[in-house]
């Protein structure tokens, strides 16, 4: 009797004392106090439905005062998807409270913009409206100009120079980037495609095609090589644009008479791949750094075109770790020269080259945004250097997602805002940078090898991250989560990223000898 006269007197129903903005943390928090007693039961609502709490959502106490509760409903990485207005329902035995609080994460991708599908049945009607209108303008056009027979007299131009203003826009120089490589709203144009709630636009051409930066100057000299100088050896692989063979280049070095090269075939030249061929050229002349593959220059005597590469011994970095991976090693069981697989410092010393060549990529204002280890290459003694500005996108088709026509995007690579706005950045390729550590972690594993493209997407737009390698040291998954931070501006930074490597490196020294 006294027990319940006790809890009587002390029996409290529950109050919400506060409950307000989300604010980001480490994790977003949206902050609440609940008094009561006994402890209130608390339910979440979003948008009136009942919130399930994991790992991604929960609701955490951090602090107990006198029977008042104070926490978080902590989220992590939450997206557009957790927009809304939260309800907090707190209830005991003698009562409920409850409180509202809107919160909102990020913007839902393409907003204000023909996102869903009814949207773009308006989108439709604008568009046939829109030609209509044009067709209309051009045939009153067509009737004054018949009528003054091209007299220029009241200023209408004719049609040749509305075509030569065309022709300036879509010269690849005209796009002159921001800077911060956001795309210009005609550059979003049509091209998009729609993969559940998510609209992904599509990329025409890598960012150096655009870009006005130092490395494109007008007076670059690119060196030029002649064919009978060349001769071919054997083929290497088979790039995307035409195949890549191992050859002996004459009178190329003062010190050798001649030297082994790789050499980029372009086939087909149609006259803007020949444009995008000179481009490059001028661009892999301007990039010159120890972890850069080196470019000697051109051949362009005649068909097909030629770009002159330095030999990397060991081929491109994915098949490189493949070949030296437990599978290799298991597969070549009872062989005489069996493969020995990486250890951690290798790994480590592979992972600091690569960022050493993305640091100066960036001192550059260069934006890679296909960094992976396929577009890297091994030579001799572990040396490892970025080679691919291109796509490679034929041999390893099944890396990107095509949309579209043409065009394939490497979104297992790709962080949100690079899927979602098609936002293309330093950030970004610090991004995919974690991603090329996992890569060489896991011995060339493709990122989320168990999930289909789609799923891919949702998963990364909804802010889950790669789980950590079996073999990887927590001190590199910390640095990769530090690559995947959702915001942009709280990634590490990319000389931050290649000074811890390169300690991490130092302390475990490479025996090099073990590759053979
Ligand atoms: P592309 O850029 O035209 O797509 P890649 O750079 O992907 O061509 O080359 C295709 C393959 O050729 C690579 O996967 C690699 O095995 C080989 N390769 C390319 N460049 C070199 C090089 N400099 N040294 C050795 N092998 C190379």
């Amino acid at each position: 009797l006294l027990n319940l006269l006790f809890s009587l007197l002390h029996s409290v129903p529950p109050k919400i004392t506060k409950l307000s903005d989300a604010i980001p943390d480490h994790h977003w928090c949206i902050p609440f106090s609940v008094a009561g007693n006994p402890t209130p039961h608390l339910q979440w609502f979003l948008d009136g439905e009942a919130v399930t709490e994991g790992v991604y959502i929960m609701t955490m106490i951090h602090d107990v005062t006198e029977r008042e509760y104070h926490g978080c409903l902590q989220l992590d990485s939450p997206t557009h998807l957790n927009n809304g207005r939260y309800t907090l329902l707190a209830k005991n035995e003698y009562g409920t409270d409850q409180k509202e609080v809107e919160a909102h994460f990020m913007r839902k991708p393409w907003d204000g913009e023909e996102f869903k599908t009814h949207c773009f049945l308006i989108v439709q009607v604008y568009v046939v409206v829109g030609i209509a209108a044009v067709a209309f303008t051009g045939f009153l056009l067509m009737l004054v100009i018949l009528k003054f027979g091209g007299n220029s007299k009241f200023g209408i131009k004719g049609p040749s120079s509305v075509i030569s203003n065309d022709d300036d826009s879509a010269s690849p120089l005209h796009h002159v980037s921001n800077g911060s490589n956001t795309p210009s709203s005609s550059e979003m144009g049509p091209d998009a495609v729609i993969i559940g709630m998510t609209k992904i636009p599509v990329i025409e051409n890598p960012q150096y095609f655009r870009s006005t930066n130092s490395l494109l100057k007008t007076d670059t000299f690119v060196q030029h090589i002649k064919r009978h100088n060349i001769v071919l050896k054997r083929e290497l692989g088979e790039g995307a644009f035409g195949k890549v063979f191992l050859a002996e280049c004459y009178n190329l070095s003062p010190d050798h008479e001649k030297i082994l090269v790789a050499v980029k075939t372009l086939k087909e030249a149609s006259e803007n791949a020949r444009k995008d061929f000179h481009r490059e050229a001028e661009l892999l002349t301007n990039l010159q750094h120890e972890h850069i593959v080196t470019f000697y220059g051109v051949c362009v005597e005649s068909d097909p075109l030629i770009m002159v590469f330095e030999y990397m011994k060991h081929g491109d970095l994915n098949k490189f770790l493949r070949a030296h991976g437990p599978d290799a090693v298991l597969m070549a069981e009872g062989q005489t020269t069996r493969p020995v697989e990486l250890t951690q410092s290798q790994m480590l010393h592979i992972a600091q080259q690569i960022a050493s060549g993305m640091v100066y990529l960036a001192s550059q204002h260069f934006v890679h945004r296909d960094l992976a280890t396929r577009n890297c290459l091994v030579g001799e003694n572990l040396l490892v250097k970025i080679g691919d500005f291109g796509m490679s996108r034929d041999v390893y088709s099944t890396d990107y997602y095509r949309v579209g026509g043409h065009t394939m995007l490497p979104i297992r690579w790709m962080p949100p805002e690079s899927i979602m706005y098609r936002k293309f950045t330093t950030e970004s390729d610090v991004w995919s940078l974690g991603v090329v550590l996992w890569e060489i972690f896991t011995y060339g594993k493709q990122p989320w090898y168990q999930l289909s493209n789609n799923e891919v997407i949702e998963c990364i737009t909804q802010g889950r991250v790669l789980q950590r390698p079996r073999t990887c040291p927590k001190e590199v998954y910390d640095l990769m989560l530090g690559c995947w931070q959702r915001e942009p501006h709280m990634r590490l930074n990319i000389k931050e990223i290649h000074c811890l490597l390169l300690n991490l490196a130092k302390a475990s020294p490479v025996y090099l000898d073990i590759l053979g």
